[in-house]
């Protein structure tokens, strides 16, 4: 058969490139030494999450750790899952956690390598399509899909392996005249790789993060073309991953299964093989047992998730740094003050199977990350929160600066030798201060005490309360107005004879502590009513007493 007639007439476009072009247009990197090119190859349907991030920063971290280059493609062949914005979203979610692409689909920066839509790099692949064809490596397919579901059905019931190989190939050995008579009649077509593999044979192989795993060879004829021209992710990404020239392809071991048929479309394209390294699934324990992250069941699993509950972008990447490299918790511990990225990264190091992700670990990370940040970092990252999340009411009360800077110094115990670590999330820190707004403050009252013994003691305490009074002056009046309203000024007092008093002195603070805060815990109540002032301390007072 004359082949180069056939690839002509199977590819007719006149302006394709050819490969030496496109081993011109795309040499090698002149990057040092051990400097790993890797990529996000992300299909642009819309929703990114934990696990695309943990991946990512995998990513992210064995380039900008060898001096590499980190960039995003965009893996846009199916058309029909292409969801608008959906690019920059990524890029967007990405930034928030502080990642940054060097180049990249919509990144401005070195760009030799693009286009980075796979869309538009179509007569690279049908060149390389086209030459498939011509040396007997690939060939037309006019299966319906009736057929092919026919097929699949056979092999089913006779537990055969499924897909088009061996004696299922059918279009394999097709005469030169049932081709053209096919092509004549406008039959649509696929364009199929004459597999050489052979499913006895295997080999060991290297993957970056498994380890040695056994691969069996491909013996599947795959589509590489699909019937309007666009290849299949396996052909672009041989393609594509050859010409950008990345050295190492961290993506999820839900391609381990799809490895046979990469090797061999590099081996019969002609390039060399770069390194994998699959990626286990992150698992959360639910009910006792664990379980992959499910899209379905765990809010989670969604990166908007993150920004929207107000994680701090950095705890988030500190947290999975510890699920990506089991070692990076004792680095950190040991080096509290440095930047996570001066951590000794490495893929070899990656978790094999099963990264357990436990949102309460998280809870922590990010406790103790916000425990560090100045109370005016601390206002900036919750404005950000509160002018995107927030109610009308939060972005009001954020006008004030100066007011929640002094509320964000009590709370997080600024200026103290050991840090409060109240503050997990921006949500969650903004509404632990809402009690410092009237508007926000709507307190359900639970006081121990019967009416008398509380409204004794709000108005002996009130009577007292000078705005001027340090501290301990505060706390002298406080006991002096329990005493009067009948509990033990002093706790040894209570002690030695419970039954004289109504409470000892704590219960006639948390008396005092639930009229100003709405609630039985607080930081420093004496500072709390310093921030609020004596006209908006007096008034709670006088509103909390028991009618
Ligand atoms: N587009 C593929 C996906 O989103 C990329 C896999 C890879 O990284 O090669 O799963």
């Amino acid at each position: 058969m004359d082949l180069k007639k056939l690839a002509a007439r199977l590819i007719p476009d006149e302006d394709l490139p050819s490969l030496e072009d496109c081993e011109r247009a795309y040499p090698p990197r002149k990057l040092k030494e051990g400097a790993e090119v890797t990529r996000l190859a992300p299909s642009p349907t819309g929703f990114i999450h934990l696990g695309n991030l943990y991946s990512a920063l995998a990513d992210e971290r064995a380039a900008h750790t060898t001096g590499g280059i980190f960039y995003l493609r965009i893996e846009d062949t199916d058309e029909k899952r292409r969801v608008e914005g959906a690019v920059e979203s990524v890029i967007r979610s990405l930034d928030y956690f502080g990642l940054k692409f060097d180049e990249g689909a919509e990144i401005v920066g070195e760009n030799a390598y693009g286009p980075y839509y796979q869309r538009r790099r179509a007569p690279i692949y049908r060149a390389f399509a086209k030459d498939l064809i011509e040396r007997g490596l690939a060939y037309p397919c006019f299966c319906t899909e009736e057929e092919l579901d026919e097929t699949r059905k056979i092999q089913t019931e006779r537990k055969e392996v499924t897909g088009y190989y061996g004696a299922y190939a059918k279009c394999r050995n097709l005469s030169e005249e049932q081709i053209y008579a096919a092509l004549d009649s406008g039959k649509p077509f696929v364009i199929r790789l004459k597999s050489q593999g052979d499913v006895n044979i295997k080999h060991t192989f290297r993957d970056a993060i498994k380890g040695g795993i056994t691969v069996t060879e491909n013996n599947q004829d795959v589509v590489i073309l699909k019937s309007d021209g666009i290849p299949t992710y396996h052909f672009a990404h041989a393609i594509d991953d050859h010409f950008m020239r990345t050295t190492l392809v961290i993506r999820g071991e839900e391609w381990l299964s799809s490895l046979p048929i990469h090797i061999e479309l590099f081996k019969v394209l002609g390039f060399d093989l770069p390194r994998y390294g699959h990626t286990c699934s992150l698992m959360k324990v639910d009910g006792g047992t664990k379980r992959k992250l499910s899209k379905r069941k765990d809010p989670e699993l969604s990166l908007d998730f993150y920004r929207g509950a107000g994680y701090y972008p950095q705890a988030v990447i500190k947290y999975l740094m510890t699920i990506l490299n089991s070692n990076f918790e004792e680095w950190a511990a040991k080096h509290p003050e440095e930047d996570y990225k001066n951590f000794p990264f490495s893929v070899s190091k990656m978790g094999k199977s099963g990264a357990l992700f436990d949102l309460d670990k998280l809870n922590d990370v990010s406790r103790d990350e916000l425990s560090k940040l100045t109370p005016e970092e601390m206002y900036g990252f919750l404005n950000g929160w509160v002018k995107e999340f927030g109610t009308a009411a939060d972005r009001a009360h954020f006008e004030d600066r100066e007011y929640i800077q002094k509320i964000l110094a009590l709370i997080m115990g600024a200026g103290q030798k050991k840090r409060r670590k109240d503050i997990v999330r921006a949500e969650q820190g903004v509404r632990l201060m809402d009690y410092f707004f009237d508007d926000a403050f709507a307190p359900e009252y639970s006081f121990r005490f019967e009416a008398d013994a509380v409204n004794a003691m709000l108005t002996a305490f009130a009577e007292t309360y000078d705005e001027n009074d340090d501290n301990s002056a505060w706390f002298a009046k406080l006991k002096q107005a329990a005493a009067k309203a009948g509990f033990a000024a002093e706790n040894a007092e209570y002690k030695a004879n419970p039954s004289a008093y109504k409470g000892n002195v704590s219960d006639a603070a948390e008396i005092v502590r639930i009229a100003i805060t709405g609630s039985p815990n607080s930081p420093d109540l004496c500072t709390v009513m310093g921030i609020l002032g004596r006209e908006r301390s007096l008034a709670r007072i006088a509103a909390a007493k028991v009618k």
